[in-house]
């Protein structure tokens, strides 16, 4: 699988939209890696994670044919993950030379926003299908299963596993610690990539993100349970410009600790 990181910012972007703090100051002056922007990923081009409001600048930055993306796959009704107001954009008269419809997957909350945004423009152009937590989808080419995020109180987020060709992806934010049942059922299987949530940085831990600490301790759990495979990897993401640590403060706490910083326009393949 190719995993390419579109966006590994939190909601602001990082240097946030508006702010003159000096991280975000430093980040502009720094520029390159220090540039992130709302958290998303493609997978070998056809499968995207999340559709974020810099999915435009995503496009035009990475040279992506969006046209190629399949299924889409929405973990949360956040206005940084799913800017539904452009998925319209896939539409007769906006978009031309499409051969098959995109699938959008997601929990009630994210259907009702799919709706409100485009209506039901016909299952030739977008289908929306409404997933629950524990649910696989066979998309033809990958298994994909929703597992329960700690998140939002108000809403079902989800977390992705994703497997395609013997290979496996864990998808792991937005969220805090993981809930007890989806570590009961990530402990049955095996993982190649997990990709974490590290919104706080060194931050003090909060409820709904992960810090540092946090994201050690979930690594640690899962090698000790046997998930991670002998060289499997695991990134950090989903950065607040609020931990005031740019790209190279970020590698330099990780690197020891054999996690991989995610940065704009990163790609892996596992
Ligand atoms: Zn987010
Ligand atoms: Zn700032
Ligand atoms: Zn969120």
């Amino acid at each position: 699988m190719k995993i390419h990181f579109l966006g590994t910012a939190a909601s602001e972007g990082f240097p946030a939209i508006f702010c003159r703090c000096r991280h975000c100051a430093m980040a502009r002056e720094l520029s390159g890696k220090n540039i992130r922007t709302r958290s998303s990923v493609i997978i070998d081009d056809t499968l995207k994670i999340d559709f974020p409001p810099d999915t435009l600048h995503h496009v035009l930055r990475d040279r992506i044919d969006l046209g190629l993306v399949k299924d889409l796959f929405v973990t949360h009704t956040h206005s940084d993950h799913l800017r539904a107001e452009d998925l319209e954009m896939r539409l007769p008269v906006y978009a031309h030379g499409l051969d098959h419809p995109l699938t959008i997957y997601g929990h009630d909350g994210v259907v009702r926003k799919c709706r409100e945004a485009f209506g039901r423009p016909g299952d030739e152009h977008i289908i929306v299908r409404r997933i629950v937590p524990f649910e696989t989808i066979n998309t033809g080419t990958s298994l994909v299963t929703a597992l329960p995020a700690n998140h939002d109180p108000d809403e079902t987020c989800l977390l992705f596993y994703i497997e395609k060709e013997g290979k496996s992806v864990f998808y792991g934010h937005d969220t805090g610690l993981l809930p007890e049942e989806t570590w009961a059922w990530l402990s049955t299987r095996e993982l190649d990539l997990a990709i974490l949530d590290c919104t706080n940085g060194n931050l003090p831990f909060t409820g709904s993100h992960l810090n540092i600490e946090a994201v050690l301790g979930i690594r640690n759990r899962l090698r000790e349970d046997g998930t991670l495979r002998d060289g499997a990897r695991t990134v950090v993401t989903h950065f607040s410009h609020n931990i005031g640590l740019q790209h190279e403060d970020l590698t330099a706490i990780f690197d020891p600790e054999e996690i991989i910083v995610a940065y704009d326009g990163m790609v892996l393949h596992v």
